[in-house]
């Protein structure tokens, strides 16, 4: 069975993957002509590697569900993209970015890719602005910056509120570029089904035309899944609705290990779940937080009585408010890490300090930065006697320019002005920071199987940083893959075409038939959301925000159980082989039946709180992450083995070498 080896390059840290460059092999032009590339998935990470390695000369086919690749997830990426520029002179850095990014991952993560990662950043930076990405920039004309939570920078890259779609812009222009070249062909509303391995290697893919419903076989000499996170197995969550984990489960059952499944990331300021009819949250993007101060009322009673519509928040005097990031970690307050804002707005509600009807709820809140801005801009402009009138009307019209696309989504909503009100907010699934386990190279534990973005594992840790997905996403798919590829393509310049008839192709395409045959088959008694709700429900009620061994028990029985009952009651209407929209949900969900019984097996075999993983037997006294350095250092990669509880663990120890291990303290 296939080992861990992550095999990280010798040397020392800043200098391995120059060196690594240097050593790896390559594949000559001409070579690489005859040489293909099945590319599954077309946001940022697919598009970017789909891109560069067309550039270079492999022949590449790429796959997405959408009916374009411009409508890929990523292009809800609202904040920025982080990158060791220092273009504000403010102490920043490439090992700062390095340690920032290890230390918010609560040191569970490979110190060699996290610095890779923040060697490359800047070269994202460069790419995207000669490809036309139109970040913002200052009054003379440098590259603007902002900062997230759990740094103490600024070096957020950005582009308003829309900073994944104008990177998409970018990337896919590039990939067009190849399309017409006849480099890169394109497979829209194409869903991979399955991986197909010949002798032992990833050689192709099972993909679904989600139009005819056919099936059909692709054939590569490499497999490069870029498909996103598996967030959507609570239901409820800031992804879009398709997003799936399909592709890498598929690829996990076929052999490639799937490590740290219970690392999720829950981001602190989402709009409060309104009902039970939603099937999706909306995200109100962290750069919010560098101008938004987070409070909720001092006293219970003032809370009950804004939460029963008989007070409002801005009648409340500015001492009968607790701004309690501020008052908890004044080192970094209201820019705490995600999974430490989270958790402090779940104790105040929790304690019963909430702010809407359901109680699970706290204010975000403008109303200070708009004066600030406002007296600024009213002292730049001589108007010294301005009134409060004015310097607010002048504060507004500042924040508007700031994150007017994110208080006009807000209003859409919410129906309130969160200019003159402040917002409300709270935690909501976002990202995924496990994945498929990966080497240095990004091969998964199937030659030739390869992971990018947010698919893989690799860089985050227990907890994402915010504006780190899409410098991961870009490096692995701009500056990564275009390298490491190579190396194990060398061996394969003289394969020729892999031929789709292989009996291997015969046989996965017989069993994705059959799969899809089972899941017709259903009683017919229950909607495929009925499933898909009930083990969100699950998820977040025994596996979300806290965990504890007793819930994580009941959870893992329960989502057996479901499965069960969805494959003998679900109910998919229409044909196998035509549009089935619901066929394709059903497929889905059935891999996420799978995922969130792994998913609560790994948190209950990590018996320590870690970045987004808090068990709530360890605890600091203030309620704080407590690690286990001693015992659970480690990357847990799981290899299938037929029933998803039964999974055999296997580990790939952290070494911290450069980067001494700490308490993660915020304060
Ligand atoms: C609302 C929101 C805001 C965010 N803001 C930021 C931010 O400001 N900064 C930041 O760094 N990160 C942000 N993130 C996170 C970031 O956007 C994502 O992590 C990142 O874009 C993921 O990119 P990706 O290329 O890995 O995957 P995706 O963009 O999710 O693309 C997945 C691709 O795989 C395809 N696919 C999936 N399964 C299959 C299959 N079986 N067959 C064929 N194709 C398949 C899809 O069609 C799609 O093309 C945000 C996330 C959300 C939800």
């Amino acid at each position: 069975m296939a080992k861990l080896e992550s095999r990280v390059p010798n040397g020392p840290l800043a200098e391995k993957w120059s060196k690594h460059k240097n050593d790896i092999r390559l594949v000559n032009p001409a070579n690489k002509r005859n040489i293909d590339i099945i590319v599954v998935g077309t946001g940022l990470a697919g598009a970017s590697a789909s891109a560069s390695l067309a550039e270079l000369g492999y022949n590449v086919k790429t796959f997405c569900y959408q009916d374009s690749p411009r409508r890929a997830h990523s292009i809800a990426a609202q904040g920025g993209v982080n990158a060791a520029k220092n273009y504000q002179g403010d102490g920043d850095s490439v090992y700062r970015l390095f340690y920032d990014t290890i230390k918010g991952g609560d040191y569970r993560s490979r110190e060699a890719n996290v610095h890779r990662l923040a060697e490359v950043s800047t070269n994202i930076i460069d790419q995207c602005v000669a490809q036309g990405v139109p970040f913002a920039r200052e009054y003379g004309g440098l590259l603007d910056n902002r900062s997230f939570g759990g740094v103490q920078v600024s070096r957020t890259f950005y582009a308003k509120g829309q900073t994944g779609q104008q990177l998409l812009l970018g990337a896919y222009s590039a990939m067009n570029r190849q399309i017409q070249r006849g480099k890169i062909k394109s497979y829209t509303r194409h869903e991979m089904l399955d991986l197909v391995l010949v002798d032992g290697k990833a050689r192709g893919i099972i993909a679904r035309n989600l139009v005819t419903g056919e099936l059909e076989r692709h054939s590569a000499h490499a497999v490069v899944l870029a498909t996103g996170g598996y967030g959507n197995v609570f239901y409820l969550s800031t992804y879009c609705m398709g997003a799936n984990v399909m592709a890498a489960w598929r690829a996990h059952r076929r052999g490639a290990h799937f490590a740290n499944p219970c690392f999720t990331q829950i981001h602190p300021t989402c709009i409060p779940v309104s009902g039970d009819h939603q099937s999706k949250l909306t995200l109100m993007s962290e750069s919010l937080r560098n101008d938004g101060r987070i409070w909720v009322p001092k006293k219970r009673e003032d809370a009950e009585a804004i939460r029963e519509g008989r007070l409002r928040p801005t009648d409340l005097a500015e001492e009968d408010r607790d701004y309690y990031l501020e008052r908890r970690y004044p080192a970094f307050g209201n820019l705490v890490p995600r999974d430490v804002a989270s958790r402090a707005a779940k104790e105040r509600c929790d304690a019963g300090f909430g702010v809407n009807k359901t109680g699970e709820a706290v204010y975000l809140d403008f109303d200070s930065a708009i004066m600030r801005y406002g007296r600024e801009k009213a002292n730049t402009m001589g108007l010294k006697d301005a009134d409060d009138k004015k310097v607010r009307a002048l504060g507004e019209e500042i924040v508007e320019a700031k994150y007017g696309n994110l208080f006009q989504m807000y209003e859409k909503i919410v129906n309130e002005n969160p200019y003159k009100t402040p917002m409300k907010i709270y935690p909501a699934v976002h990202y995924a920071m496990g994945g498929l386990w990966v080497d240095y190279n990004l091969m998964t534990t199937i030659p030739g199987c390869y992971a990018a973005g947010e698919a893989n594992f690799s860089d985050h840790g227990a907890n994402r940083l915010g504006a780190s997905a899409l410098m991961q996403g870009l490096a692995d798919g701009y500056f990564v893959l275009p390298y490491t590829i190579g190396n194990y393509l060398a061996d394969d310049i003289q394969t020729g075409a892999i031929s789709t008839d292989l009996p291997e192709f015969e046989a996965a395409e017989k069993e994705v038939k059959e799969r899809l045959e089972k899941l017709m088959s259903g009683s017919g008694k229950h909607s495929v959301d009925y499933y898909h709700k009930k083990l969100g429900k699950i998820m977040w009620n025994k596996c979300g925000m806290s965990r504890n061994e007793q819930g994580l028990k009941e959870a893992i029985k329960e989502i057996a159980e479901l499965r069960e009952d969805f494959y003998k009651n679900v109910r998919i209407p229409g044909e196998v082989i035509e549009m089935n929209s619901e066929l394709e949900k059903a497929h889905r969900v059935a891999d996420f039946l799978e995922l969130g019984e792994l998913f609560a097996v790994d948190a209950l075999n990590r018996n320590e709180s870690c970045g987004g993983h808090f068990r709530e037997e360890y605890q600091t006294e203030e309620g704080e992450a407590l690690r286990d350095d001693e015992n659970y250092r480690y990357v847990a990669a799981w290899e299938y083995t037929g029933i998803p509880s039964e999974a055999k663990l296997h580990k790939e120890e952290l070494v911290y070498e450069n980067i001494e291990l700490k308490t993660r303290s915020y304060k």
